[in-house]
C-alpha cells in the first residue's frame, strides 16, 4: 500500500480552488480566502483510505510556471476545478490544463484527473452535459464531480474520489472506450478464480465462495448475499452460474460490475489479497519473503503443511485419479503460473509412470528438490498456487523450514532433516547418469528412449531408512576437475563410480577422493558400475578394493543398471543410511552377515519382522483409512505417523541387537 497520496487542485483564477480547501479543512465557507492555501496534510486517521493525504494550492498569481510544473510532476492526482457559472474556465480545461498537465507528466504512467465543477449553489442546471464528452475523450480523467464550497456540497467526496482515485485507480482494470475489463485484469481475476477454486470443477461453490469472502473481506456471505449475488449474474449473463456456483464468466462479470459501478475498490481489494501490485504483477514481497534466513551449512526442507498444501494442489488437478500428471493435468496445474517452471528434464528428474508422466511421488520429489536446491524459487512457486491464502498463512515462508546446522547434528549425532544429498563423481563413460537414473527405476533400455538435452544432473526420489520415509538427492557432477564448485563438494555422502570393465576408469575416483575427500568427514562410497560386463583388472597402484580398505571405505559396491526390470535399488538406502549417520561409521556395506549392520538389516528384513510391519500397518490404515480416500490428506498423514513408530521400533531393535553383541 502506498505511503501518502497528494492532490493538487488547478484551475483558473477565482474558480475557487483556495475556498474549496478552506471549505473541507474548516467546516465552513470561508468568506475571506488568500491567493493561495498552504499546504495541509491530513493524518491517516482521519482519512476514509486511512493514508496521509496532502492537499495543495495553486495560484497564478503567487506562483511561477515552473513552480507549477514541479508540482504537476509531483502530484498523484490533479483536481481541475472551474466554476459551473463561468463558460471560459470550463474552456481552458481542455485548450489549456489537461495538455499542460500531459507535457508534465509521463506518458507511461498518466496522473489520474478529476474534473470539479465548483459554485454549483449559483446555476440550476448542472455542467455534465458539457463535462462527459470531455470525460469521454480524455481516458486519464477518472471521474468529474460537482460541488459548492459555499453550501459544502459534495467536498468531502472530491477529496474521497481524488484519494481513491491514487489508491484504486481504475486505468489499470480497465478500458472505458471498450467498456470493459483490460487484459491483464481478466488474467489475473481468473488466476484469483483458478486458485479458489478449490476442487478445480470449474465453478465456485458456496464453500469456495464464503472462503473468499472471507479470505479478501475478513467476513463470509450471508446465505442471502450469496443468493443476491448469484441473481445478479444469473440474470445478466448465460452461464454465469452453473450448479448453484459462481462459473468463471459469472466472476468476471461481476467484477466488471463492480468497476462499472465505481465500486473498483472491491477488485483492487482482491487483487491485492492475492498478492498483485499497481500494475497487476505479482508484488515481490508477496513472492520472495523476506523473513527466511538460511544460514550456512542448513538447509531448507518444505514442513508437513506445505506437503499437505501440494498434495492438494495434485489431487486437484489428478482428474483421472491415476496418480500421476498427464501432460495437460500438469499444463492445468501450472496454469496460475506465469510461465511454465517444468521442463522436460523434471521428467527425468524424478519418477515417472509408464507413459513417462509425473507420478505423485515424483511430484513432490520436484517440490524438495526446488525446496533444497533454490529456496527462493519454491517460495515464487508456492506464491503463484496462492499456499499463503488458502493456508491461511502470513507468507510463503512459513512452508520452509530452515534444518539445524549440520555441525550440531554431528556433534548430536542425530538429524532431524529428512533430506540429504550424494554427489555423484566419476570419469566421463563411468556410468553416472546410470545411476542416477537407476534410482528412479529406469533400467538401460528405458534410459536409451530419452534424449540427450532431456537428461537431468539430478535425480531424487525416496528411500525407506529404519521405516523412515527420507528423501536422497543424487548429483551428477560435471568430471572436469577444475570447475568444481564449493557446492559440488558439500555434500551429505558421496558416491565415487567407475566402470568395472574400463581398466582406466577407477583411477579418477581415486584422485578425486585424495585430492578432495581423504581429510574430511563426509562419508564416501565406491560404485563398481557396469558390473554386468566382463570386470578388468583396474590400472592402479591399489586394486578398489585395496584402496577403499586403507582409506576406510566400505568396500566397492557392483552396480548395473542394465536389468530386465528396475534396477535394484538396495544401495541407494544403504547410501541415505549412511547419510544420515555419518558419525556410526556403518561403513560396512557388505553382506558379510557377520558384522552389525548386516545383522540389522536382516533383522529388519525377517519374515518376523516383516509380519509385524506389515499388520502395524494394516492397523493404523484400516482405522484411520478407507480404500476411497488413500490418496486424501489424512492417509499421508497417518502413514508418517506409522512410519515414526517404526523408526522408534527399528531404532529399539538396533539398540537390542547392540546389547546382545
Ligand atoms: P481561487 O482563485 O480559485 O482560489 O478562488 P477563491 O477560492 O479565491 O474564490 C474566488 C471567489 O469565489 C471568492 O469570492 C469566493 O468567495 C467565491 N466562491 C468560491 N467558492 C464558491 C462557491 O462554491 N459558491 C459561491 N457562490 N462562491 C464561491
Ligand atoms: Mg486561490
Amino acid at each position: 500500500m502506498r505511503k501518502d497520496v497528494r492532490i493538487l487542485l488547478v484551475g483558473e483564477p477565482k474558480v475557487g480552488k483556495t475556498s474549496l480547501i478552506m471549505s473541507l479543512v474548516s467546516e465552513e465557507f470561508p468568506q475571506v480566502v488568500p491567493y493561495r492555501a498552504e499546504e495541509i496534510t491530513i493524518p491517516a486517521d482521519v482519512t476514509p483510505e486511512r493514508v496521509p493525504t496532502h492537499i495543495v494550492d495553486y495560484s497564478e498569481a503567487e506562483q511561477t510556471d515552473e513552480q507549477l510544473s514541479s508540482e504537476i510532476s509531483k502530484a498523484n492526482v490533479i483536481c481541475i476545478v472551474y466554476a459551473v457559472n463561468n463558460k471560459k474556465s470550463i474552456e481552458k480545461v481542455t485548450s489549456h490544463w489537461i495538455p499542460l498537465i500531459n507535457d508534465n507528466t509521463d506518458k507511461d504512467s498518466r496522473v489520474p484527473v478529476i474534473l470539479v465543477g465548483n459554485k454549483s449553489d449559483l446555476v440550476e442546471h448542472s455542467s455534465m452535459e458539457t463535462i462527459l464528452p470531455v470525460m469521454n475523450q480524455y481516458t486519464e480523467i477518472e471521474t468529474c464531480v460537482e460541488c459548492s464550497a459555499k453550501n459544502l456540497k459534495n467536498i468531502s467526496e472530491l477529496f474521497y474520489y481524488a484519494q481513491k482515485a491514487v489508491l484504486h485507480p481504475t486505468g489499470p482494470l480497465y478500458c472505458p472506450e471498450e467498456k470493459q475489463m483490460k487484459p491483464a485484469c481478466i488474467k489475473a481475476l481468473t488466476r484469483i478464480f483458478k486458485v479458489s477454486d478449490l476442487d478445480n470443477d470449474g465453478i465456485l461453490n458456496d464453500n469456495e465462495l464464503n472462503f473468499f469472502q472471507r479470505t479478501c473481506f475478513n467476513a463470509p456471505l450471508v446465505s442471502q448475499a450469496l443468493e443476491d449475488v448469484k441473481n445478479v449474474v444469473r440474470k445478466n449473463v448465460i452461464d454465469g452460474v452453473c450448479d448453484n456456483g459462481l462459473t468463471l464468466k459469472g466472476f468476471l462479470f461481476l467484477h466488471t460490475l463492480f468497476i462499472q459501478r465505481g465500486r473498483h475498490e472491491t477488485t483492487w481489494t482482491v487483487l491485492r489479497r492475492f498478492g498483485y501490485d499497481d500494475d497487476l504483477e505479482l508484488h515481490q514481497d508477496y513472492l520472495f519473503p523476506l523473513t527466511l534466513k538460511v544460514p550456512p551449512d542448513c538447509t531448507t526442507e518444505l514442513n508437513h503443511n506445505a506437503y499437505l498444501f501440494l498434495q492438494s494442489v495434485f489431487d486437484k488437478h489428478d482428474k483421472d485419479r491415476d496418480c500421476a500428471l498427464s501432460p495437460e493435468e500438469l499444463k492445468d496445474l501450472f496454469d496460475v503460473f506465469p510461465y511454465m517452471p517444468w521442463g522436460p528434464d523434471v521428467n527425468n528428474t524424478v519418477c515417472t509412470n509408464d507413459e513417462g508422466w509425473i507420478t505423485y511421488q515424483g511430484y513432490l520429489s520436484q517440490w524438495t528438490l526446488t525446496t533444497y536446491l533454490d529456496v527462493q524459487r519454491c517460495l515464487e512457486y508456492l506464491g503463484y498456487l496462492g499456499y499463503s491464502i488458502i493456508s491461511e498463512q502470513e507468507s510463503q515462508a512459513v512452508a520452509i523450514t530452515v534444518t539445524r546446522d549440520k555441525k550440531i547434528d554431528l556433534q548430536k549425532k542425530q538429524t532431524q532433516r529428512s533430506v540429504f544429498r550424494c554427489n555423484v563423481f566419476g570419469d566421463s563413460g563411468s556410468g553416472k547418469s546410470g545411476f542416477l537414473q537407476a534410482f528412479l527405476g529406469r533400467n538401460l533400455t528405458r534410459q536409451n528412449t530419452v534424449s540427450e538435452e532431456h537428461m537431468s544432473y539430478y535425480a531424487i526420489s525416496t528411500a525407506y531408512v529404519y521405516g523412515q520415509e527420507k528423501y536422497l538427492l543424487l548429483h551428477e557432477v560435471f568430471p572436469d576437475f577444475d570447475v568444481l564448485s564449493d557446492t559440488d563438494l558439500a555434500c551429505d555422502i558421496v558416491c565415487l563410480v567407475y566402470d568395472a570393465s574400463n581398466p582406466h576408469s577407477f583411477e579418477y575416483c581415486a584422485r578425486v577422493f585424495k585430492q578432495y575427500f581423504m581429510d574430511t568427514k563426509t562419508p564416501c562410497m565406491m560404485i563398481a558400475a557396469k558390473s554386468d560386463l566382463q570386470e578388468a583388472k583396474q590400472l592402479y597402484a591399489l586394486t578398489p578394493l585395496e584402496f577403499c580398505r586403507k582409506h576406510k571405505m566400505p568396500p566397492p559396491q557392483a552396480f548395473t543398471c542394465n536389468t530386465a526390470d528396475a534396477p535394484c535399488k538396495d544401495i541407494y538406502t544403504k547410501l541415505t543410511t549412511m547419510a544420515m549417520h555419518p558419525h556410526a561409521r556403518l561403513r560396512c556395506m557388505c553382506t558379510c552377515n557377520r558384522c552389525t549392520f548386516c545383522h540389522l538389516q536382516n533383522f529388519i528384513n525377517s519374515e518376523l519382522v516383516q509380519t509385524v510391519k506389515a499388520k502395524l500397518y494394516t492397523a493404523i490404515l484400516s482405522r484411520y483409512v478407507t480404500q476411497a480416500d488413500l490418496k486424501s490428506s489424512t492417509f499421508w498423514l497417518r502413514v508418517s505417523a506409522g512410519a515414526t513408530v517404526f523408526a522408534v521400533l527399528g531404532f529399539a531393535m538396533y539398540r537390542v541387537l547392540l546389547k546382545q553383541r
